[in-house]
C-alpha cells in the first residue's frame, strides 16, 4: 500500500507584533528563508525610509489611494498607527493560503485583532517584547533612519503597543537574536503540525488503516 500523495494544506497566518524598535522585522527576514512562508506586503501612507523599497518593504501609496482601497474592502485590515495609515491587501493573502503557502504578518495589535475576528482558525500570534525599556530607546536610535521627534513618538507608543501582549499566543523576550529566532521558528513548526491544519493527516490514517 502506498503512501497517498499529500493533498494541499491551507496555510496559517502568522502575525508578529511588537513596538517598533523590538526586533520583529529581522526575525520576520529570518523567518522568510522557509519556502512555505510569503511575507504580506502592507500599503502605508508613511514615507519610505532611505533603506526601503517600494514594494518589497510596503507599497507606498497616498491617503486618497489608501481610502479608496479601504473603501472597496480591498484591505483585510487596516490601522492608523504613529499617525500614519497602514494595512493588509487581502488579495495575496488569500491566494497564497488557498495555495498552502503560510503568509507572514508584520502588524499591530490593531490590525492583529482584526485578523482574529475575520479568520481566527488560521491565525497564530507572536508578540515580541525588548528586554528593556532602554534596549528598545538605544535600538530605535541606532537605527537612525527617524527623525528624534519621530523617535519620541514611537517610545511613547511602545508602552500602549506592549499593554496588548496578553492578546497574542506566544510572547518572546527578544534579548538575543539566534534565541529568538530558533523560538519562533519552533512555533511556526509545531502550529503547521496541528491535527486540525494538518489535512493530509485524514488520508494518511485512512491508508496506514487500509494496510494489510
Ligand atoms: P513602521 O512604520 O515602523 O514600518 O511600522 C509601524 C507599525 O505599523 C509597526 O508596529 C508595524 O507592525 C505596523 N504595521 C505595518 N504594516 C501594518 C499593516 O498593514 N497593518 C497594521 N495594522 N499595522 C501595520
Amino acid at each position: 500500500m502506498s503512501v497517498p500523495a499529500k493533498p494541499q494544506r491551507r496555510g496559517l497566518m502568522l502575525v508578529l507584533s511588537s513596538p517598533s524598535g523590538a526586533g520583529k522585522s529581522t526575525i520576520a527576514r529570518h523567518l522568510m528563508e522557509d519556502k512555505d512562508i510569503v511575507l504580506s506586503v502592507s500599503v502605508t501612507t508613511r514615507g519610505r525610509r532611505p533603506s526601503e523599497i517600494d514594494g518589497v518593504h510596503y507599497h507606498f501609496i497616498d491617503k486618497k489611494k489608501f481610502e479608496r482601497m479601504r473603501d472597496q474592502g480591498d484591505l483585510l485590515e487596516w490601522a492608523e498607527v504613529h499617525g500614519n495609515c497602514y494595512g493588509t491587501p487581502r488579495e495575496p493573502v488569500e491566494l497564497a493560503l488557498s495555495g498552502g503557502k503560510d503568509v507572514l504578518f508584520d502588524i499591530d495589535w490593531q490590525g492583529a485583532d482584526q485578523v482574529a475576528s475575520a479568520m481566527p482558525e488560521d491565525l497564530v500570534r507572536i508578540f515580541v517584547l525588548p528586554p528593556t525599556m532602554r534596549e528598545l530607546a538605544a535600538r530605535l536610535e541606532r537605527r537612525a533612519e527617524d527623525t528624534a521627534e519621530v523617535i519620541a513618538k514611537r517610545l511613547a507608543n511602545a508602552r500602549a503597543e506592549i499593554e496588548h501582549w496578553r492578546d497574542y499566543d506566544y510572547v518572546i523576550i527578544n534579548k538575543d537574536l539566534q534565541t529568538s529566532l530558533e523560538k519562533a521558528r519552533a512555533i511556526l513548526y509545531a502550529e503547521r503540525m496541528r491535527r486540525a491544519r494538518d489535512t493530509y493527516l485524514e488520508s494518511f490514517v485512512a491508508g496506514l488503516l487500509a494496510e494489510t
